[in-house]
């Protein structure tokens, strides 16, 4: 049969009906399944049949999550995880010996950086770092020790984006495994597994979920590298609950039209700022001034729900900005239908020094942007009358 689209994927995969018919996959909120019989049990613990034993090991809704994902990102394999970071965690701990080197990007989510700095290097895995407007430095930073190539794209605050194609090229030549973090781009608007990804993550949490619900994570990829991270998983306890499962595979039913709501609204509201006189620049990935507009153009379907821009005058303007925020929620979560509005010099990153915070591109005005879906008129206008303020 022709492999259908996209969107028919995200709502056609589901569950075999039981004998109810029921038209939706039902929830199946139970913690274990039942064996016919000693040998059925014996049978089933040796991985002789494809089955459930225990929601830590599988459930048909972490199952059914799962495979939409992978369909999505054109992935052999997954597991769903409680968390983006748990997803992030597992995947590197199943993956990783003592002594094994990590080569990432300098920008990436904040408990990434963390685990990177602080908790990888008790059992002596080290990481280096590149700047992401310096791709060609990669290289000089592989050793014999290196395992792992990592980076996100759009990066998140600033919204710089990262030549998937270079990456996978480099990870195929020195024989790394490389890992996306897909999360602010989501699988509709891109698919790092085609440029030469073997590990895809995302934080379910955000744009998948899309209407600020619950938390999930999910690692998808070649089936030999999740086997790892699988029997990891099922023994160390990082599992998705059913319940989540359910609600995010039910999300991905509308995650097509969502996300292109999402990115009309971001590029309208993207387009009123760089016109704006209080305003120093403007990142979007689908504005043509961005840095790497050709690459963003390449490799992403559409620009993501993400604006980072400055205001006039350094923290305090930041600040003060948010301050006049009416109807923008000032949350620290992003891809809700709501519009949240934060200022990461004075929140997420103000524990780095500022000479850091600039080599990754976070300036002391600058404000990010998670566009929601309300009408781009009523969120340009309360952006504007906070932008009259200052
Ligand atoms: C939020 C986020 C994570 C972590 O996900 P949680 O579900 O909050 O644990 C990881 N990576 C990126 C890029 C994120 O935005």
């Amino acid at each position: 049969m022709k492999k259908k689209q996209f969107e028919t994927e995200a709502i056609r995969t589901q569950l075999e009906r039981t004998e109810f018919l029921e038209h939706t996959s039902p929830l199946y909120l139970t913690s274990s399944f039942v064996f016919e019989d000693a040998e059925d049990m014996r049978a089933s613990f040796a991985e002789e049949k494809e089955r459930n034993i225990y929601s830590r090991f599988t459930n048909p809704n972490t199952s059914e999550f799962v495979e939409k994902i992978c369909k999505m990102e054109g992935a052999e394999s997954g597991y769903a995880f409680a968390t983006g970071m748990a997803a992030i965690f597992s995947t590197f701990a199943a993956l990783l010996d003592s002594g094994d080197h990590i080569v990432s990007a300098r920008s990436v989510f904040g408990s990434t950086h963390t685990l990177f700095t602080k908790y990888l290097p008790k059992w002596h895995i080290e990481t280096s770092y590149f700047n992401i407007n310096e791709p060609e430095s990669i290289e000089q930073l592989i050793t014999p020790k290196t395992k792992i190539l990592f980076a996100e794209s759009p990066t998140n605050p600033a919204v710089d984006i990262i030549d998937l194609e270079v990456l996978g090229n480099i990870s195929k030549k020195h024989n790394l495994i490389l890992i996306i973090d897909n999360c602010f781009a989501t699988p509709y608007i891109q698919q790092p597994i085609k440029f030469g990804a073997h590990l895809v993550i995302h934080s379910a949490t955000k744009l998948i979920d899309g209407q600020g619900r619950v938390l999930g994570g999910v690692t998808v990829g070649s089936a030999d590298l999740i086997r790892d991270i699988y029997l990891f998983s099922r023994n160390t306890g990082p599992a998705l609950s059913p319940f989540n499962a359910w609600t995010l595979s039910k999300s991905l039913e509308t995650l097509a039209v969502r996300v292109d709501r999402h990115c009309e609204n971001a590029l309208k509201v993207a387009e009123f700022l760089e016109a704006h006189p209080k305003v120093n620049w403007v990142k979007y990935p689908f504005l043509k001034s961005h840095p790497q507009y050709e690459v963003a153009k390449k490799q992403m379907k559409l620009g993501g729900n993400i604006v980072a821009f400055e205001v006039e005058g350094g923290i305090a303007s930041g600040r003060q900005f948010l301050n006049a925020i009416k109807m923008c929620s000032l949350s620290a979560n992003l891809g809700d239908t709501r519009t949240i509005v934060t200022h990461p010099a004075s929140t997420t990153h103000s524990s780095l020094e500022e000479k850091d915070r600039l080599v990754v591109n976070i300036t002391d005005g600058l404000v990010r942007v998670s566009v929601g879906l309300e009408h781009a008129d009523d969120i340009i206008q309360d952006l504007e009358q906070a932008l009259n303020t200052q």
